[in-house]
């Protein structure tokens, strides 16, 4: 029989016969699928439209009489587009989003058949949600949690085939009111960010009375033959490739990045986009990455919420799309070894309600200020809350990248450019370290115009620091291409409102003490530099000068997950969360909790899933060249040849011995480490030895025989389609 490795092959052809339909007009189609305010006025009465507007700009409550009016214009829109169900659709915490339609269709008392949707069911449900993770909030509390919804996004439909849904965006919590979700934790760090920067912003400007986080994220990923990927059982149940030997060529060519892109890819590229468009996802880019078979998109920026919502749907939508074109995304920070791996840069801003940019330079000296004002806030929140950054970003996946040899490293450090570094040298350096009145003319420094030249330019683009200034937004790299971007966005905005709410009490304290406004914020400014310059890096990231360089500075490096999780647990990352109303010491520590079971599920079904390839697909193989071999030397030798005309076979055949040998013991000892691991009731321990004995013992040797009995068993015997074969055929 023909193995699926081979089928896969010939099944290229037929894979890449889908046709797309014709591009359109972008603007025709945009947000069609999504209960924008517009179609909000035409579906709502004045009074529930206003509620909405409200309850959206405000965060009012909207009251049940008025969530039946929203309720039945939200199913009278559905309706007109062939909507037959409803969803609450919501973030748990997976990295996935999650849905459990309910018809519009129900029965009166009398059994008339009815389509309903009532304001209770549009605010409020209670899914059987016992299954998600909770870190045992829920089992020690109570075993249902509830959705709820959350109006600041919008409500969209999800085409599936000729199936519509209307998908309510919402939150999800515990009975007891403790957060199960990605969202409602940024939701509230969003809200803690816009209070503290509402206040420092008001220094500058008393117009201000909103400031909203903006986010603009790209996402990377690599995209396969999905025929190929059936015959590869690691990709179908981890996402990656657990074997695999280099191909001869990888990206050393740098043909791939920028390169044209294949039309496969482009016609499902064009296909996925088109859906996102009508979902209100503003994608602008695409294009290859580096990787041979990786690529990436992204959208314009928007506000955080919203942006998070847009890359988790984002995410399901590509995953589905892919399918019809006989193609699988990988999400995965590494599906694939000795090449990049997939990241998500999450680029973020924070922007005020009279349109001004806070990471902006500015065109006056008071606009200047204020940038300075929350460009070293930044920079400060990121020093003094390190560990929490890199915990934000840790999972199974993204140690493949952090601290492995492959960017960013885990080591958080910021690159500002030249011109901003020495700006900051100068306020650092100022004259006896004190500022006064005649001081102004440092006020004055040409920020503005310098500024957005120097960052256009892409030389001063630093492309191995985890944390990079760009102009006129913070880029956020080292976020993993298979994350909810949510968590990281909860920890970046938090630690920035904690250090504009200390910010804000010492500018006021110094005021109190006499000093004039701009100089009371000039010294805390100055204060703040002296405290944070270490995180500042302009050097190559990679480097193993920077790993010892950053050990000096006392920057923490942690390179796995189990470890990074920590930071969650620390006193100054309890008092932070509780303090700006984030997370309750119990939300904490359950979310520690569901963060090292995942982990250890991750690597579990990866160790077991090595064990049983090795055992099902590379021993048996290797077993069957082995015997030809091995008759092939019996033979010649029987035949009375000498030693010379089979030594090559011989030798083949030892080496091959030995691998076998070597992959086996390896996967028996790995097993062994897995029992141990398993034996233990602590979660963090559990994690620890996941990662330190069932996988930092075992994985790369195992994988190191296989690897090698690639290159020796002859190609017709060997199951598992080639890195050559999925990266490059299409
Ligand atoms: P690259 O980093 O690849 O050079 P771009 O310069 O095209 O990428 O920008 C990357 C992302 O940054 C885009 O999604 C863009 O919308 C986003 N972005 C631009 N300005 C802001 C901002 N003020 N806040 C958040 N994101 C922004
Ligand atoms: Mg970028």
């Amino acid at each position: 029989m023909q193995s699926l490795r081979f089928k896969a092959i010939d099944n290229l052809r037929l894979n890449a016969e889908v046709s797309v339909k014709a591009s359109t007009k972008i603007t025709g189609i945009f947000g069609e699928n999504v209960f924008t305010m517009k179609v909000a006025r035409q579906f709502l009465s004045d009074e529930a439209y206003k509620s909405l507007v409200n309850s959206i700009k405000g965060g009012k409550k909207i009251d049940r009489s008025m969530g039946n009016q929203i309720a039945n214009g939200l199913r009278a829109w559905g309706e007109s587009k062939g909507v037959t169900h409803y969803t609450h659709w919501f973030q748990p915490l997976t990295d996935l989003s999650a849905e459990k339609h309910d018809s519009f269709f129900t029965l009166k008392g009398d059994g008339t058949p009815i389509e309903e949707f009532e304001g209770g069911a549009l605010i409020q449900q209670e899914p059987d949600a016992s299954s998600f993770p909770s870190g045992g909030l829920r089992a020690t509390f109570e075993a249902r949690g509830y959705t709820a919804w959350d109006p600041s996004s919008p409500a969209f439909i999800v085409e599936i085939g000729h199936g519509k849904t209307l998908c309510i965006p919402t939150i999800f919590v515990s009975y007891t009111g403790e957060s199960l979700d990605a969202k409602t934790p940024l939701i509230k760090a969003l809200v803690a960010l816009d209070k503290a920067a509402v206040d420092v912003a008001q220094y500058f400007d008393k117009n201000v009375t909103k400031v909203t986080a903006t986010l603009g994220w790209e996402q990377e990923y690599f995209v396969i033959d999905a025929s190929m990927a059936n015959a590869r059982p690691d990709i179908i149940m981890t996402g990656r490739t657990v074997f695999g030997h280099a191909p001869a060529k990888g990206q050393q060519l740098e043909d791939h990045y920028f390169g044209a892109i294949p039309e496969r890819i482009y016609g499902f590229m064009r296909d996925y986009e088109q859906e996102a468009y009508k979902l209100g996802i503003p994608l602008r880019t695409r294009h290859n990455e580096v990787a041979p078979s990786q690529f990436e998109c992204a959208p314009i920026f928007e506000e955080a919420n919203l942006a998070v919502d847009h890359n988790t749907l984002l995410m399901d939508v590509m995953t589905r799309v892919a399918k019809r074109h006989g193609l699988i995304v990988l999400l995965h920070e590494k599906p694939f070894a000795g090449i990049n791996g997939s990241g998500k840069h999450n680029n973020w801003s924070i922007a005020t309600d009279t349109g001004v940019n806070l990471l902006a330079p500015g065109k006056t000296p008071k606009t200047n200020l204020m940038f300075l004002t929350f460009f070293v806030n930044t920079i400060k929140a990121v020093h003094d809350f390190a560990p929490l950054l890199r915990a934000s970003i840790a999972s199974a996946g993204n140690d493949h990248r952090l601290g492995a040899n492959e960017a960013p490293p885990a080591i958080i450090s910021i690159f500002i450019g030249k011109y901003l570094t020495e700006v900051l040298n100068q306020v650092e350096t100022r004259v006896g370290g004190k500022f006064d009145e005649q001081d102004e003319a440092m006020l004055k420094l040409d920020i503005h115009k310098t500024i957005p030249e120097l960052m256009l330019d892409n030389t001063d683009r630093n492309r191995t620091s985890p944390f990079a200034f760009t102009g006129n937004k913070f880029e956020f790299r080292a976020v993993g291409s298979a994350a909810n971007c949510a968590n990281a966005m909860t920890v970046l905005n938090s630690i920035v409102a904690q250090t504009l709410k200390q910010f804000k009490k010492d500018v006021d304290a110094l005021i109190d003490g006499g000093d004039k406004k701009e100089i009371a914020i000039m010294h805390v400014i100055q204060k703040y530099i002296v405290e944070s310059k270490s995180v500042l890096f302009e050097g190559d990231g990679y480097s193993e000068e920077w790993a010892a360089e950053a050990e000096k500075r006392g920057l923490p490096n942690v390179k796995t997950t189990p470890l990074a999780l920590d930071a969650y647990l620390q006193e100054d990352a309890k008092k932070l969360f509780e303090g700006n109303d984030i997370y309750t010491h119990s939300e904490l520590e359950a979310r520690h909790e569901i963060m090292l079971e995942a982990y250890i599920k991750k690597v579990q079904i990866e160790a077991r899933i090595m064990g049983e390839l090795a055992t099902s697909h590379i021993l048996p193989s290797a077993v069957k060249y082995q015997n030809i071999l091995l008759e092939n030397v019996k033979g010649l030798k029987e035949v009375g040849l000498d030693e010379a005309a089979y030594s090559n076979q011989k030798s083949i055949l030892e080496e091959l011995s030995n691998h076998i040998n070597a992959m086996s013991t390896g996967v028996r000892n790995m097993i062994e480490e897995r029992k141990k691991a398993n034996a233990l009731t602590d979660t963090r321990e559990k994690a620890i030895a996941y990662c330190d004995d069932v996988k930092g013992k075992h994985f790369d040797d195992i994988r190191y025989h296989v690897d090698k009995m690639e290159l020796l068993v002859d190609d017709s015997h060997w199951l598992l389609p080639k890195y050559r074969e999925m990266l490059f055929l299409r």
